[in-house]
């Protein structure tokens, strides 16, 4: 029977819930159990797809092509597993089934409330992520005590006692803050956000106490008695130098003998190649420097995936990569050498939008003269191929039709029909609806023998990415690209996957993402290889 965590919040937001969940997966993957992670978010948005990346950070993309909340990421990172689109569902998603099946009349005329018809399911969501798997770790958004919270809260306290209470385990998040005019570490708001939980009926097992001191034993003591749970259960969460130390910290702090008294088994993580990959990201023996050119620089959080890909690639070369972030729009004004200076090699993200396109392409031109390793990323390999047909073929006006509908000559294309993972025929102009329109998830493609790309993965035949883009390299410019030097090095199906450059040491083009398959034990090799060079090229 599948034993459930459900991880929740209190005090503040912001709090590390999501590499708390993470992290205690993590010890329990690594001590051989099954493990599954599931993210809940109380908003109403159907899914994260459509917002503003400043208003959610990155919007993650599972192998399946749901378009998911970026803890969905860390998830993945951490235990190394493919999640899939029934591993996140926000208020949105439970309201349009249950009202979905109302208007089908499979309420047999019943009036529909939220309790019960809302929280069951929610129970069923639960259920169903957790099904074929030894243990489901179920992260809350939000903070104890939020109003679109308490649906799911009530569905956690039901669920204990439709699965036993020896099946389910409730940790609770919380803050110790430091008031320094008082020169003490106050416990009364981590007391308060229990209070308010027992309100709704959950009494938590253990609490995860972020902190910026050590918890004293007192103290410790008392937040057990007051929170009433066991007194080896209150773990010290202080801030750690990588995310990725959290599992190694928990286990020093002791979480090991609650997780294992709770459940009544035995937990014993094999930490040991972990270990060794965190101590080279705190202490690595090299240094390189990448210029990231991007236009939401204001906020990293919309590049995650992307920044720790590199991390995991700089833990495995014992190399710690400094970013040097390139605001596309002062490449724009200042030029590409000023801003990118002599970082080792040069990453342009993907985006989505004209704003900042021109800097991007400065500093495309930039890395394919002067010979920096270059790694494009959707939108970064869409410009390479501009690039390369303005300043290479000659064709001053390439563009790609998101940015210019009517250029005359459309390297970026939307083509007509689209055949989608599940075999559907989309249409996709440009009358289309926004939402759920891009070619997302994971699809196959087949890199090219002797390519860069090739030499990457090694010699499988198949790889798998994911993507998240509507727009494609325009076939028709193939023959013109290869003739002046460009490689087109992958495809699928006859769509352009991936490209390069002759003569060029590593400049390297991908209309996927590889970031959403990286992990720190495992990175993704196209991000490994782009750092490999950027080494080469110190
Ligand atoms: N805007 C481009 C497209 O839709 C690239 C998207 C991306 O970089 N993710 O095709």
């Amino acid at each position: 029977m599948t034993k459930y965590i459900f991880v929740t919040g209190g005090v503040l937001s912001s709090l590390g819930k999501g590499i708390t969940s993470a992290s205690i997966a993590t010890i329990l993957k690594q001590s051989g159990f099954s493990v599954s992670m599931l993210k809940i978010d109380p908003y109403l948005n159907v899914d994260p797809g459509t917002m503003s990346p400043l208003e959610h950070g990155e919007v993650f993309v599972t192998a399946d092509g749901a378009e998911t909340d970026l803890d969905i990421g860390h998830y993945e990172r951490f235990i190394g597993t493919t999640l899939s689109a029934k591993n996140n569902f926000t208020t949105g998603q439970v309201y349009q089934s249950v009202l979905k099946k109302e208007r089908e009349g499979g309420y047999l005329g019943k009036t529909i409330q939220v309790v019960p018809h809302i929280v069951d399911e929610i129970k069923d969501r639960i259920r169903r992520a957790g099904k074929e798997h030894e243990f489901l770790i179920v992260e809350l958004g939000g903070t104890v005590g939020d109003i679109e919270g308490l649906p799911f809260m009530e569905a956690i306290r039901e669920l204990k006692h439709e699965l036993d209470n020896s099946n389910t385990m409730n940790i609770h998040v919380t803050l110790i803050p430091y008031l320094a005019a008082a020169g003490e570490l106050k416990t009364k708001p981590a007391q308060h956000g229990v209070q308010e939980l027992r309100r709704i009926g959950i009494t938590p097992h253990m609490l995860v106490c972020r902190t910026e001191r050590p918890l004293p034993k007192d103290l410790k003591r008392k937040l057990a008695m007051f929170c009433d749970v066991n007194s080896d259960a209150v773990i010290e969460a202080n801030d750690a130098a990588s995310i990725y130390q959290v599992p190694l910290n928990f286990i020093k702090e002791g979480i090991l003998s609650p997780l294992s008294n709770h459940f009544n088994i035995k937990i014993k993580p094999n930490m040991e190649k972990w270990e060794t990959l965190v101590k080279q990201i705190i202490l690595p023996k090299d240094e390189i420097t990448i210029a990231f050119v991007g236009k939401y620089l204001e906020l990293k959080e919309s590049y995650k995936s992307l920044t720790e890909a590199l991390i995991h690639a700089g833990a495995n070369l014992n190399t710690k990569i400094n970013i040097n972030w390139c605001d596309s729009e002062r490449i724009e004004d200042v030029g590409a050498y000023e801003i990118i200076g002599n970082s080792d090699a040069i990453l342009v993200a993907g985006g989505f939008g004209n704003r900042g396109i021109d800097g991007k392409l400065k500093a495309i031109k930039y890395a394919r003269e002067n010979e920096t390793p270059y790694l494009g990323i959707c939108l970064g390999m869409q410009l390479a191929v501009i690039e390369y047909a303005r300043n290479v073929l000659g064709l001053e006006d390439a563009n790609s039709i998101e940015f210019d509908k009517e250029t005359s000559n459309p390297l970026i294309y939307l083509i007509d029909e689209f055949i989608d993972q599940s075999g559907d025929t989309q249409l996709r102009t440009h009358k289309s609806p926004m939402g759920g329109t891009m070619r997302l998830g994971e699809y196959p493609f087949n890199p090219k023998d002797g390519t860069k790309i090739k030499k990457a993965y090694g010699n499988n035949e198949v790889y798998f990415e994911r993507h998240r883009h509507r727009y494609e390299v325009n076939p028709f410019y193939k023959t013109n690209l290869e003739n002046a030097g460009m490689i087109i090095s992958g495809d699928s199906n006859g769509l352009i996957e991936t490209v390069e450059i002759k003569d060029h040491p590593w400049f390297v083009g991908v209309q996927f993402h590889p970031e959403f398959t990286s992990n720190l034990e495992k990175p993704n090799p196209i991000i490994l290889n782009f750092i490999k060079e950027a080494l080469n090229n110190r």
